[in-house]
């Protein structure tokens, strides 16, 4: 289906020309950093958890457009929503990347759980040395999730 795949292009093309949520958010919120050494991306989570809720988000950082993309899209799709929701939506979405779970075993798609726009990052999986690239910034939202 050509014509899905072109709508994917424009969504990711589009979280890469305007950022969603960016900038910084001042302490107590919580920070992390993630890198990706093998293609040189670098992103910031800035988290605000209030009442076991993800209150506000700001992503920071540099690199490729896939990188980029997902950071703005992870933050669009986690504001506002209850950290328990974010980790399964963050789970679903390393299972999209085929990433295994912590016992190394495939992670079963939750149909509970709505990708939604998330979906036009699925087409990365055909390139596995951009998988890193796509699931930077949820490794980083998790680092930042374990510290608040
Ligand atoms: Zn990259």
């Amino acid at each position: 289906m050509p014509g899905l795949e072109d709508l994917y292009r424009e969504i990711i093309l589009d979280h890469h020309r305007n950022p969603r949520n960016r900038g910084e958010l001042p302490p107590p919120a919580s920070h992390a950093v993630g890198h990706n050494p093998l293609c040189g991306d670098e992103i910031d989570v800035y988290l605000e958890v209030t009442d076991g809720v993800i209150t506000d988000v700001k992503v920071g950082g540099q690199g490729c457009s896939i990188s980029q993309s997902s950071a703005s899209m992870m933050s669009q799709a986690v504001k506002g929503r209850p950290v328990d929701e974010v980790r399964a939506l963050v789970r679903r979405f390393k299972g999209m990347m085929s990433i295994p779970d912590e016992d190394g075993n495939p992670i079963e798609p939750d149909p509970a759980v709505k990708l939604g726009d998330l979906e036009a990052l699925q087409g990365v999986v055909k390139f596995p040395v951009r998988i890193k690239c796509a699931t930077l910034a949820w490794n980083t939202l998790l680092q930042a999730l374990d510290q608040g």
